[in-house]
């Protein structure tokens, strides 16, 4: 019996060009993919950005440009929004949402009990009756967000750079107020949808991975493997940024950024099959690269 290779993906927002830590982290994602023989695809993250197809447009002829390749055409979100409304029409059947009306600003002043999880929406709308919910949506005029109803305040997913890894679960947003599924409802829907079974991504998404690997798990959905790679900051230590200056593949070139890539990862090869060779997880580096714009390249 031939088992079925599982998928690895890079899932971009088209918010901005890529710059070279972003690709820095596509370029790991595919080489884990394919280092583990799994299949590699592509999908446009565009539920928050729909009007900026030229830029999504813009990040795929880059990373073709760096040598990547995906088996299947990059998969557009706005491309399929039935899919997150059966899955949310699933969740609030199995009694599993309840409608938020909370701003930002009312989740911030909300009392919370002593022990009450840092960051955890504080249940304000949790278990409102019909009676208060109606007058809530009268009070507030907006339509609600919706929340899963979790039963749980952590959960531990596997990392294969951080090991086991827990962290909060709280009643997160599944559906935004103006109708938009949330980013942790997609990602999970997508990957699932798709097959992938690892995720290698950037680290700052790594505190989300415990929510989403739960809702998986509640959607009957096997949990990826995850790998949440450093991410790339600027000369002061921030995260980088396209404001730093030259970040961008069209400002650095190809065969620089391919060099770049290489030395931060400690390869000698300058393309990607080529440092799919050397690629070995337990030596990937542990800390963020500090990437320099205005430095001459070396
Ligand atoms: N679209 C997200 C981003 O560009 C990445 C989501 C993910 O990899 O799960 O930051």
């Amino acid at each position: 019996m031939t088992i079925p290779p599982g998928a690895g993906r890079f899932a971009p927002s088209p918010s901005a060009d890529l710059h070279i830590g972003n690709l820095r982290t596509a370029v790991l994602a595919w080489l884990f993919a394919r280092a583990t023989g799994r299949r590699f695809l592509m999908r446009v993250e565009d539920l928050d950005d729909r009007t900026h197809g030229d830029i999504a447009e813009r990040q795929l002829a880059d990373l073709a440009a760096l040598g990547l390749t995906w088996d299947e055409p990059a998969a557009w979100q706005t491309s399929h929004p039935e899919r997150y409304d059966s899955v949310v029409d699933d969740l609030a059947g199995r009694g599993l949402l309840f409608e938020c009306y909370c701003t930002r600003r009312d989740i911030a002043a909300a009392p919370r009990a002593p022990h009450a999880p840092q960051g955890a929406y504080p249940g304000t709308c949790r278990e409102l009756t019909d009676e208060q919910r109606a007058q809530r949506g009268r009070e507030t005029g907006r339509p609600p967000a919706l929340r899963l109803r979790t039963d749980t305040t952590e959960y531990t997913v596997r990392d294969l750079l951080h090991g086991d890894y827990t962290g909060l679960v709280d009643d997160f947003v599944v559906r935004r107020g103006d109708g938009v599924p949330a980013y942790n409802l997609a990602v999970v829907v997508d990957d699932a949808a798709s097959g992938i079974d690892q995720v290698v991504r950037g680290d700052d998404l790594l505190a989300s991975s415990p929510r989403q690997a739960y809702l998986a798990r509640l959607l009957g959905h096997p949990e990826p493997v995850y790998a949440h790679v450093p991410l790339v900051l600027n000369g002061d230590g921030a995260r980088l940024a396209k404001r730093d200056g030259a970040v961008t593949l069209a400002e650095i070139g190809v065969a620089d950024a391919l060099r770049l890539i290489a030395d931060s990862l400690g390869y000698s090869a300058h393309s990607v099959d080529g440092m799919l060779g050397e690629f070995d997880p337990a030596r990937l580096p542990r800390s963020p690269w500090i990437f320099r714009p205005d430095a001459p390249v070396p």
